[in-house]
């Protein structure tokens, strides 16, 4: 079993769709199904709604999956399990107020260590803790030996016991830690493969001391996919747009666009322009690279193009707006000059809108009109034009100039007589 396992903390990042979708091949792969598991275990930064966003665009990238858990529901066994490993003394309750460990935390900032914690409650007798009617956390006690991470992208980490710490799994309040309540559910889920980002690194082997606590043998293992920079080479966040999956999606980006750049960066694939269902056949966690992936808004815009390209003329005619094969033959004409359905609609409907003309074509543009409105259907665009270039007595630029504005409200663009074999059916709704 994989899992994905987002937080309805915001909306959507590259960096977690390129995540779910790693997930999504390799249980392809493995046939092994996939999960959703929403984290909502953190109340306060849970934002109403956004779970079925996120279900939302799993669908539209065609991510399947077997189930959804929320977090959330899961707390009686997070309970239990801290119960036990209480039980086993492979937990205790730590009764160090905030105020204490901030004294101690700032202690070590001075000394200029890394702050773990001291272990003062770890050895308190039983009956001092049974009587004690403090609040209290409940702490992992800190393992023996060393843990070491084997990670299909970055190789064997080996963490420090003393790294690992004696750290909180329950709150005052009792309720999980994050690390804690990720752990747990994880082996409950008999994941067997966790995919996630690379910010997640450092907890990794403290959900593993969790469930070795738990006396739980099966080796999960695991994989961090390294982060995804802009163009200055930072870190992509929440400033940048393009890291908004719904802000792509608004832009024009398609979907399967999206989904082949997101399988792209960071990774050694065999082609550039390529479909999920092609992935599945040669994706491989061993050839995503070690160092972070670089987002280009340029070369996404180029995949997505050539995706665009990829639609019959029904799909990207329905895309700007119609409902008819010419308009997406002749939004195909466009592509060359649009990488984003943002882009081709705005070259799209200008054709079908009242045009204003450049005063230098003012002119000839009134005596072109009522002679194309007029004119009886032509088939061919030669004949057309011959009629419309003989009654009009225009000629050269103005002609052609006049004619192209008339039928693009544009001074440039794909070849006239393209356009025609398009457009010829339509003349009314667009010489106006
Ligand atoms: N909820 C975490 C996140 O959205 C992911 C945790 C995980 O995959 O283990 O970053």
């Amino acid at each position: 079993m994989l899992r994905f396992a987002p937080s309805p903390t915001g909306d959507m990042h590259i960096g977690n769709l390129r995540v779910a979708l790693c997930n999504y091949i390799c249980s392809k792969q493995r046939n092994e199904p996939l999960v959703i598991r929403i984290e909502d275990t953190d109340i306060e930064r849970n934002i109403e709604g956004k779970d079925h966003e996120i279900l939302e665009l799993l669908a539209l990238f065609n991510i399947e999956y077997k189930e959804v858990i929320y977090q959330s529901a899961q707390l009686k066994y997070h309970r239990a399990m801290a119960i036990q490993l209480l039980h086993d003394k492979k937990a205790f309750n730590c009764f160090c107020t905030p105020a204490e460990l901030d004294a101690k935390r700032e202690h070590a900032k001075k000394a200029k260590k890394p702050f773990r914690y001291d272990d003062t409650c770890s050895h308190l007798p039983a009956e001092e803790t049974l009587d004690n009617t403090n609040p209290f956390t409940i702490r992992l006690r800190r393992p023996q030996d060393d843990i070491t991470v084997v990670d299909a992208i970055k190789g064997r980490i080996t963490f420090s016991a003393f790294d690992v710490d004696s750290f909180i799994i329950m709150r005052q309040e009792k309720y999980p830690t994050y690390n804690f309540a990720c752990a747990v559910d994880d082996m409950i889920s008999d994941i067997s493969l966790v995919i996630r980002g690379e910010d997640h690194m450092s907890n990794t082997p403290k959900q593993i001391a969790v469930r070795d606590a738990l006396g739980y043998t099966k080796t999960i293992e695991y994989a961090h996919l390294p982060i995804i920079l802009n163009r200055d080479g930072k870190k992509m966040s929440k400033r940048d747009d393009a890291s908004s999956v719904k802000w792509l999606l608004k832009e024009g980006y398609l979907p399967q666009a999206i989904a082949n750049y997101l399988i792209l960066i960071g990774n050694n694939v065999p082609k550039e322009i390529f479909t999920l269902n092609e992935a599945l056949e040669w994706f491989s966690l061993s050839n995503i690279s070690k160092s972070p992936a670089k987002f280009d808004i340029d070369k996404l815009k180029f995949i997505n193009r050539e995706h665009l390209k990829a639609l019959d003329p029904k799909e990207l005619s329905r895309y700007v707006g119609f409902a008819d094969d010419d308009i997406g033959a002749l939004a195909h004409l466009y592509l060359e000059e649009s990488g984003t359905l943002n882009e081709l609609r705005a070259k799209i409907e200008p054709i079908f809108a009242e045009k204003t003309v450049p005063q230098q074509y003012q002119e000839s543009t009134n005596i072109l009109k009522p002679i194309i409105q007029n004119a009886p259907f032509f088939e061919e665009y030669a004949d057309f034009q011959k009629y419309t270039m003989q009654h009009s007595g225009l000629k050269g630029k103005d002609y052609f100039k006049s004619l192209r504005l008339l039928l693009t409200g544009a001074e440039h663009g794909p070849e006239i007589s393209d356009i025609y074999k398009y457009l010829k059916n339509y003349l009314a709704e667009v010489v106006k």
